[in-house]
């Protein structure tokens, strides 16, 4: 069976093809950094993580790239507030969200824009979209997008025109300048103290839906694989950036994926609910590879369910994987991380290949470990060994590392210190030195010493 994935657009499960045989290219949005990271943001990234190491194990040459908005009226608000520059809170942010990643062992972007840096390639699409009449300018307030053109406008939403027409005009506080009430800003005149940036149109700055079509288009080139997000992203943000493309001629994504939300406790985390949940705190309580199990157990496209007594039973879960490696690595049974039999891996791509059902592939894995205990105790080393190797496999492909003493070497420690590395590298060409040097010392603390030469950084363990 070849993959086949929800395609959010066609609304149903269709074949993956990519635009070019072998290889893959996926933009998801990344976060705005006004805030430390939530648990939306922990089961995003670990969605996008997980498809991507599939993709990759499969074969497929991937090219992964997410952004960070680091200018937004959030952010804004909060530097008044706290009477601090934007930048200062992005940069505090940038970093909250990047230790949290670094934990889950997310796998760094290959490329990762942030808004401010993409003014240029923004003004770009702004300038093409005013010649091709799908924009126009109100004095004092920006360039808007106009929707009126757009037949399709909504179809990503499972909306009309018309209907989300009727909604938008039950809603209070629509600007009545505007030629349609869903016609959306690209580019907002700045006020007074705001941060701005000098374009053809007067000072102002980027609008979200923008920033994530100049910087993809850019990153993944026309007619990329996937695009993909949290789908609370789904209306208005990516119906708004297709909007555009659409009226730039061009071939956006081909295909729209996207992943449920959390709750917590059984109910939908927000803020305003005020059962927001900080991701560190999670992580804190239950410990990276528990959280990762408890997001790989529920499909991506259901909202997981989140609450202590999940996220111990989770952990319960790898404290039995952890003792199960150590007990076949004491009774020296032989044990690959990256050996499946046919059987198993056929299971486990069949499992994966319909739409990443990941809870199918875990349940392949725990009955799996089942089974090689069961081998154990009949002393049938051979068989232990060649079902272990399987099932520690599938939980690699996954990203669960499991702890099997000495037999297996402990690589995973030298891929975080990797990814660290690679994110200290992007910091520092992006002249994001605060970010750097907090990833320097964190390293510093796990005992490992950087040192940058001419031909680039090195580590080793003091
Ligand atoms: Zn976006």
């Amino acid at each position: 069976m070849a993959l086949e994935v929800f395609d959010s657009m066609q609304r149903r499960k269709v074949l993956f093809e990519s635009r070019q045989p072998g290889e893959v290219a996926m933009y998801v949005c990344g976060p705005t950094v006004y805030d430390v990271p939530h648990l939306g943001h922990g089961r995003t990234a670990l969605t996008y993580d997980m498809i991507r190491r599939y993709l990759t194990w499969s074969g497929l040459a991937v090219t992964m790239a997410s952004n960070v908005t680091d200018i937004d009226d959030k952010i804004i608000r909060r530097a008044e507030i706290e009477n601090r520059t934007e930048s200062d809170v992005a940069a505090e942010f940038t970093v909250a969200y990047d230790k949290q990643m670094i934990r889950l062992g997310i796998l760094p972007a290959d490329s990762r824009p942030h808004a401010t840096q993409f003014i240029e390639g923004m003004i770009e699409v702004i300038d093409q979209l005013l010649k091709n009449d799908a924009a126009y300018e109100l004095k004092g307030k920006g360039i808007y997008f106009s929707v009126q053109n757009d037949t399709t406008y909504g179809k990503l939403a499972g909306r009309s025109l018309d209907q989300l027409l009727e909604d938008a005009g039950s809603r209070v506080g629509v600007d009545e300048s505007k030629k349609s009430p869903l016609d959306f800003a690209l580019w907002k005149s700045t006020k007074p103290g705001e941060p701005s940036w000098d374009t053809p149109w007067g000072k102002g700055r980027p609008g979200w839906h923008t920033e994530c079509v100049a910087m993809s288009l850019s990153a993944l080139g026309e007619g990329f694989d996937i695009h993909g997000g949290g789908d609370d992203l789904t209306f208005p943000h990516h119906q708004n950036e297709l909007a555009q493309v659409n009226a730039l001629g061009k071939p956006f994504t081909r295909h729209w994926i996207h992943s449920s939300m959390v709750n917590v406790s059984g109910e939908k985390m927000s803020k305003s609910l005020g059962n927001f949940t900080n991701l560190e705190e999670a992580i804190d309580i239950a410990g990276p590879r528990a959280l990762r199990l408890l997001a790989l157990q529920t499909h991506y496209r259901k909202a997981m369910e989140m609450g202590r007594e999940s996220l111990m039973a989770a952990s319960e879960a790898v404290k039995r994987l952890d003792s199960f490696g150590r007990r076949m690595a004491q009774a020296n049974v032989s044990i690959s991380d990256t050996k499946m039999d046919e059987a198993s891996k056929k299971s486990f791509i069949s499992a994966m290949d319909d739409d990443f059902s990941t809870p199918s592939a875990v349940d392949t894995a725990f009955r799996l470990m089942r089974q090689a205990n069961a081998a154990l105790d009949d002393e049938n080393v051979a068989d232990a060994s060649e079902i272990a190797s399987s099932c520690i496999s599938i939980f690699a492909v996954l990203g669960i590392s499991v702890d099997t003493g000495t037999l297996i070497e402990p690589k995973d420690s030298a891929v975080e210190i990797e990814i660290m590395m690679k994110r200290r590298f992007d910091a520092r060409s992006e002249k994001n030195f605060m970010v750097a040097d907090q990833i320097r010392d964190e390293l510093l603390e796990m005992g490992i010493t950087v040192e940058d030469t001419p031909n680039g950084a090195i580590w080793f363990r003091a």
